[in-house]
């Protein structure tokens, strides 16, 4: 195992089944998280990027079984903001706080077309910010038009490179079609965002070996690690659901073999572990992404449930969180972060 781990901090790089063995060992935990620690602070240093997460909109057409904001659940209060109120937050977010990243986040909404979204996004793009949207599988037009508009970056987690257990979870979805839509976010110059689901009912460890290759293959510029957390209006409400130690083996050896990727510390991670956020910081994570959409909404975008408020930013601003990463000897960083490529 420990010769294993060198290899990957050395090479960055490891086979099917090396992988397949540090995911299944229930020991070297520690080792794995300290060489991508190393790996993190050696390729992108000590600063931590903060993206500003607004949640715009929680209507969605799909019904992935996982997702609070699935289409049948009817027990959530949707809600969508309008153009104005999204500009305000991210002037918030931007002049008042610092942020040098928006991410605009939504469900599949099919109400924020093409012409609103291209909108939305040069407006936001005049406040001199690098600008994320996270809002499903479009066409390739709308990846274009979103980056003559101004995109920097797009999130689509693939969820699952098991192509049978995709399809099972996000009924009426296409593995295929979603795979495609990353290769068009590339094609367009879009900064390419994904990530997996971790503890999805059915997924093996040989599953989640190839999805961190599949990282790799796509040259990912940024990762994004969830453990499933069960959601109790979907129909994974009785499922067990993923742990925070297999998320953060997982992220930890993502960074080890992508050494010098943005990766969030999700807040997934935070709910299910008291620090999660911190021990996945020091795991490999450098990005944060804190919640500026108002309080009032933020209750109705609840993708899983006990969505933690940590890093929701009140009346205080980023000061708790700049207290919370200097205990850890870390800071906010500098720049737009944008994925700097160092690997040959
Ligand atoms: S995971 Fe995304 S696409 Fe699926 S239901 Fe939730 S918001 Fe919609």
């Amino acid at each position: 195992m420990l010769e294993i781990i060198q290899k990957a901090e050395e090479q960055h790089t490891l086979t099917f089944n090396e992988i397949v063995e540090l995911l299944k060992s229930d020991s070297c935990l520690p080792e794995i998280m300290s060489a991508a620690d190393r790996t993190r602070k050696k390729y992108v240093g000590d600063g931590v990027h903060l993206r500003a997460l607004i949640e715009f909109s929680n209507f969605c057409k799909n019904n992935c079984c996982y997702c609070g904001l699935r289409r049948d659940n009817h027990n959530i209060e949707r809600y969508r903001l309008d153009e104005e109120t999204i500009i305000t937050l991210a002037r918030h977010a931007a002049i008042d706080l610092g942020f040098k990243t928006i991410v605009l986040q939504s469900g599949e909404d099919l109400w924020f077309t093409q012409e609103r979204m291209c909108s939305i996004i040069s407006q936001i793009k005049k406040l001199d910010v690098a600008l994320t949207l996270s809002i499903g599988e479009k066409s390739a037009e709308d990846y274009k038009a979103y980056k003559e508009a101004g995109c920097d970056r797009f999130l689509l987690r693939i969820e699952t490179t098991d192509k049978k257990l995709y399809e099972r979870h996000d009924p009426q979805m296409s593995w295929r079609a979603r795979y495609q839509c990353l290769k068009d976010i590339r094609k367009a110059g879009i900064e390419v965002g994904s990530g997996c689901l971790v503890g999805l009912p059915g997924q093996s460890i040989e599953s989640l070996a190839r999805d961190i290759l599949f990282f790799k293959t796509i040259n990912a510029d940024m990762i994004g690690i969830g453990p499933l957390i069960p959601h109790p209006d979907t129909p994974l409400k009785n499922a067990q659901g993923g742990t925070f130690t297999m998320a953060v083996r997982v992220m930890a050896i993502t960074r080890l073999l992508l050494p010098d990727i943005n990766i969030p510390a999700t807040t997934a991670m935070e709910t299910l572990e008291s620090d999660g956020q911190i021990k996945a910081l020091q795991a490999g994570a450098n990005v944060i992404m804190p919640n500026v959409t108002l309080a009032q909404y933020r209750k109705n975008y609840e993708l899983y449930p006990n969505k933690s408020q940590t890093n929701a930013v009140n009346t205080s601003g980023l000061e708790p969180i700049r207290k919370r990463l200097e205990s850890i000897n870390r800071f906010i960083a500098e720049g737009k972060g944008y994925h700097q490529k160092q690997r040959s």
